[in-house]
């Protein structure tokens, strides 16, 4: 890995809990930061970038994505979560190729990229050609292979994370995983238990859609018998959970969450498009849930 100087940039710093900006260069030796000066004078071989006019910072984490969805963006339009689940994307998914998932991937990344992403918490099928895409891209990425099953095809679905997950590179430290049961109202108790069988296994972190939508409240209710929240307590107590969405908590579920180890991903943009309305994050901030955001990477509609 060349050295890298980059010079003449505001670079954004934490001092004393604050964030400021300042001028400053930075040297990356060996792939680490290794000095963070006024300014730096390097003899040795170093790729130079004159950043001068930019704000220099760490690179942005998408903390829930479905990595090759940019081909549907403009979908949701008029649609509930469930319409458009159901008549638009999962009809469509069925009929996408390996061939589809790598160059959709690859599109993603480029926009991610081009936007100061770096690392992108996802969940999607067919996962070795979004690994082979995030590779070719030198990505950070945490990619599994989803649960549901509404199917019937739970079994398949596990056999095909175990073999994602053993085939992984074991010298890539870009490449992570995670465990994703697709939500609670996509999973049984038995995906739900399986899933939390395979993280500790692993050590590996969840990764689960939560109450995205009005409809899950009674539909999450009636498959499992309680609410949402003692569900997800039962199953994933102890077990690192990363939450997309969160829009519908109520004051019972913050009080049930704040006793787990887990974070909340916020998707204002998503949620406006299905019209979930925007979660209450800064209410989930002040009772000290992590919250953290889905970035939206395009500069185009999605
Ligand atoms: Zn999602």
């Amino acid at each position: 890995m060349q050295d890298l100087l980059i010079k003449n940039g505001k670079v954004l710093l934490f001092e004393n809990n604050d964030v400021v900006i300042k001028n400053k260069d930075i040297l990356v030796k060996n792939g680490k930061i290794e000095k963070v000066e006024d300014k730096i004078q390097e003899n040795l071989s170093v790729y130079e970038i004159d950043a001068k006019e930019c704000i220099v910072m760490p690179g942005l984490i998408n903390t829930h994505a479905h990595i090759p969805m940019s081909i549907f963006r403009v979908t949701t339009e008029g649609c509930s979560l469930y319409e458009w689940l159901n008549e638009k994307i999962w009809p469509i998914e069925d009929n996408l190729t390996r061939e589809d998932i790598y160059w959709a991937s690859m599109l993603t990344f480029a926009e991610m990229i081009s936007t100061g992403t770096t690392c992108i918490n996802d969940q999607y099928f067919k996962p070795e050609q979004i690994r082979d895409s995030a590779k070719q891209c030198k990505i950070r990425a945490v990619l599994t292979r989803p649960l549901t099953d509404t199917d019937n095809l739970l079994e398949e679905k596990i056999q095909e994370f175990i073999s994602f997950y053993e085939t992984r590179d074991l010298n890539d430290d870009l490449i992570t995983y995670s465990v994703a049961p697709h939500g609670l109202y996509t999973c049984s108790d038995i995906c739900l238990e399986k899933s939390a069988q395979l993280a500790r296994k692993y050590k590996l972190p969840i990764h689960v859609h939560f109450l995205e939508s009005i409809d899950e409240i009674d539909d999450i209710q009636k498959m499992h018998g309680e609410r949402a929240s003692k569900v997800l307590k039962k199953y994933f107590d102890g077990i690192h959970t990363i939450l997309a969405h969160c829009v519908k908590l109520d004051d019972e579920d913050i009080e049930i969450l704040k006793t787990m180890d887990c974070g909340i991903a916020h998707n204002p943009v998503s949620n406006l498009m299905l019209g979930c309305k925007i979660a209450d994050t800064t209410k989930y901030l002040k009772e000290k849930i992590n919250v953290a955001l889905r970035n939206r990477w395009s500069r185009f509609r999605q």
